[in-house]
């Protein structure tokens, strides 16, 4: 893209947010002394999955959102301590109501298709024999992961954590199983947030919070492309207790990959 073109895209954003001001300055000024969202969000930063746009939401003060690659929900301290992120501490740490923390991923994600290519590679190599060992020589100084992710030590240290959080152990899970690479995917997209649903609840005390795990369907693996199934609520990843527990709620879709 040349530099002409970049500034046409910022010329073309601004004009959307002259009228984003039209409709939103005087709602603004009703929002000014604070925040007290229901949900907190955390999706991945996919240009296709439009975050603002999948649930329709156009209420201010309503969602609270966290978008990276992966979804991932974990971060590094300067010690190398793997701790919750603090965009998703933030509500459920200052809200005086109860909320939720919905962990949304999608069909189709590259940060788990990076994860999955990285180990495949990894396995491939001398050096490691299983999914699990790859963290454990990456720690210890006797591998290095970028030779096997092929990419910067930003995207490395994004990859290393979406295997910290377990999607080494998933891929483990799965390797046995006969299936194909796009498949292994999906259902690794699955589990990955089944994963930071776990992390979040292992590492974290919020009271009145609810944590739930969804799968944006971007690649219509679930059902129609667009579609947004929830996978996973407090660790409950049962489709039958899912669906128990979802029966009032007609427009909740229940599904998981692993359940057909
Ligand atoms: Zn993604």
């Amino acid at each position: 893209m040349s530099e002409k073109q970049v500034f046409e895209v910022l010329n073309e954003l601004s004009e959307k947010n002259d009228e984003h001001v039209e409709e939103f300055s005087d709602k603004l000024k009703q929002h000014l002394d604070g925040q007290d969202p229901e949900v907190t969000t955390i999706l991945c930063s996919d240009s296709r999955v439009i975050q603002g746009k999948i649930c329709g939401n156009e209420v201010l003060g309503r969602e609270f959102s966290h978008e990276r690659i992966g979804n991932r929900t974990n971060s590094l301290t300067l010690e190398g301590e793997v701790v919750p992120s603090g965009s998703i501490d933030y509500i459920p740490e200052h809200s005086d109501t109860p909320t939720g923390v919905l962990v949304i991923g999608h069909t189709g994600c590259g940060a788990v298709t990076a994860t999955y290519d990285t180990i495949q590679s990894a396995l491939k190599s001398e050096e490691v024999e299983e999914p699990e060992e790859i963290i454990e020589l990456y720690e210890k100084g006797e591998i290095d992961l970028e030779d096997y992710t092929g990419e910067t030590k930003g995207i490395t240290t994004d990859i290393y954590l979406l295997m910290k959080a377990g999607l080494d152990s998933s891929y483990k899970e799965l390797m046995d199983e006969d299936l194909e690479d796009k498949e292994m995917i999906n259902r690794l997209v699955e589990y990955n947030v089944d994963n930071q649903v776990e992390f979040l609840k292992e590492h974290t005390d919020y009271e009145d919070t609810e944590i739930l795990g969804a799968v944006y369907d971007m690649e219509g693996v679930y059902g129609e492309n667009g579609g947004l199934y929830l996978v996973n609520y407090d660790g409950r990843s049962e489709i039958d207790e899912l669906e128990q527990l979802f029966s009032d709620y007609s427009f909740v879709d229940v599904d998981r990959q692993d359940s057909a």
